[in-house]
C-alpha cells in the first residue's frame, strides 16, 4: 500500500487507524451483520453510534451541558444562511469580520436576511492579517458578532480571541475544530464543516446555546431552524449516518491520543517545524504575520511564479499533493490537519530544502 503525503484543506487525510476500523467494520457493524451504510437511522444499533459520537465530541471539547451538539447537512455554507435566520431575529442587525473569501460569503449571506454590518476587514492586504477588533466596534443592541476562528485560504487564526464583551459571539471553526482546546463558554454558537479535522464531507456540527435556539424567523424552512434538529436528536430527517459514524471514529482516535490537548501540542509541534523552515528559507516564505499565523493551513511562496509551478509539479511527483495555494494567494498551501503525521511534515521540509539548494 502507498498512500500520499495530502496536503489539501478539504477534503483531507484521515488518520489511517480510523480508516483500518472502518474497513473492518465495513461488512458487519458489531455483529449486526450489516455496514452502517445500511442501517436504518431509526434502528437501535444506529442511535447508540450516533449516541457515542455526541458523547466523545463532548467529552473531548468539554462541551458545556447547556449546549446542543447537532450532526446536521448542506455544509458550513448553509450555516451562513442558518445563522441569521435563527439568531438575527430580535434586532434583526448583527455585526461580521471579514478575514477571508468565508467570511465574505457569511456576511454576504446573512445581508439577505437581516442588517449585517462589516465592522472590519483586512482586505486591504489579501487577507494576509487579522484587523484588530473589540466590543467598541460592536452595534448597539445587535444579536450577534461574526468571526472566521481559522480561515482556511489565507491561513489566520485568532490566537487571542477578541474582548466582544458581553456581545454573543458566532464562529465558524471548519478548518480548526478538535485542533485546540475551546472554551464554548465565550460563544453563543460555533460551526464546522466536518471534512478537515473530523471526518468525511456531508456532515456538519454545530454547537449552540440553549437560549439561542427557538427565536427563528417565520420564513425559516423547518430544516433550517436549529429548534427542529435540537428537539429531535439531530433525527428530524435521515442524517448522514455514515459521515457521522465516521465522525464518531475520529473522536475516539483523538481521545486515544490523549486528547485535544495533546493534539494541540503535536500540530504546534509540526507547523513550529513548517514555519521555522519558511522563516529561514532565502527561496520560500510564508504570507501570514507571525502573530496571526494558523497551526492548520500554511500558506506559502517563493518570488517566482515559474518557481512555484515548479515546486508544486514536482512535489506532487514525490507524493506531497495538493500543495497548490488558492488562486487569490498564488504559491502554496500545506494543510496540515490533525491526520498529518510530523514524518509528513519533516518530509515535506526535507523536500524543500533539496529544492532550495537545486533552484538558486
Ligand atoms: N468556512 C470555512 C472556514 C471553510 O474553510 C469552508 C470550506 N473550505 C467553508 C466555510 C465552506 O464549507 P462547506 O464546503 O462545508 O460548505
Amino acid at each position: 500500500m502507498s498512500r500520499v503525503y495530502n496536503f489539501s484543506a478539504g477534503p483531507s487525510m484521515l488518520p489511517l487507524d480510523v480508516l483500518k476500523k472502518a474497513q473492518e467494520e465495513m461488512l458487519d457493524m458489531g455483529g449486526s451483520g450489516q455496514s452502517v451504510m445500511e442501517m436504518s437511522h431509526r434502528s437501535g444499533e444506529y442511535q447508540a453510534i450516533i449516541d457515542k459520537a455526541e458523547a466523545t465530541f463532548r467529552e473531548i471539547m468539554n462541551i458545556p451541558d447547556n449546549y446542543k451538539v447537532l450532526f446536521l447537512q448542506g455544509g458550513a455554507s448553509t450555516q451562513f444562511a442558518m445563522v441569521p435566520m435563527n439568531l438575527g431575529n430580535k434586532s434583526k442587525v448583527a455585526d461580521y469580520v471579514t478575514t477571508g473569501q468565508w467570511a465574505k460569503k457569511a456576511l454576504a449571506e446573512a445581508k439577505r436576511y437581516i442588517t449585517a454590518n462589516e465592522i472590519a476587514s483586512s482586505a486591504d492586504k489579501t487577507f494576509s492579517y487579522l484587523p484588530d477588533v473589540d466590543k467598541s466596534m460592536l452595534t448597539p443592541g445587535a444579536d450577534y458578532v461574526h468571526i472566521t476562528y481559522n480561515n482556511t485560504i489565507y491561513g489566520t487564526h485568532y490566537n487571542t480571541l477578541p474582548d466582544f464583551g458581553d456581545a454573543t459571539i458566532v464562529t465558524d471553526m471548519s478548518s480548526c475544530i478538535l485542533s485546540e482546546e475551546v472554551d464554548f463558554n465565550k460563544f453563543g454558537l460555533v460551526y464546522a464543516g466536518a471534512q478537515k479535522n473530523m471526518g468525511p464531507a456531508g456532515v456538519t456540527v454545530v454547537v449552540v446555546r440553549d437560549d439561542l435556539i427557538g427565536n427563528a424567523m417565520d420564513i425559516t424552512p423547518t430544516m433550517l431552524n436549529y429548534e427542529t434538529h435540537a428537539k429531535n436528536g439531530s433525527m428530524f430527517n435521515t442524517p448522514p449516518t455514515y459521515a457521522i459514524y465516521i465522525c464518531g471514529l475520529v473522536y475516539e482516535w483523538i481521545k486515544d491520543m490523549g486528547g485535544v490537548k495533546v493534539m494541540h501540542e503535536k500540530n504546534v509541534e509540526k507547523a513550529k517545524i513548517l514555519y521555522d523552515f519558511l522563516d529561514n528559507s532565502k527561496m520560500f516564505r510564508g504570507t501570514v504575520v507571525p502573530k496571526d499565523r494558523s497551526l492548520m493551513n500554511v500558506p506559502f511562496v517563493t518570488d517566482s511564479d515559474e518557481l512555484n509551478a515548479k515546486f508544486v509539479s514536482e512535489s506532487k511527483a514525490q507524493g506531497f499533493v495538493n500543495l497548490k495555494g488558492h488562486r487569490t494567494v498564488g504559491g502554496m498551501r500545506a494543510s496540515i490537519y490533525n491526520a498529518m503525521p510530523i514524518e509528513g511534515v519533516k518530509a515535506l521540509v526535507d523536500f524543500m530544502t533539496k529544492f532550495e539548494k537545486e533552484n538558486s
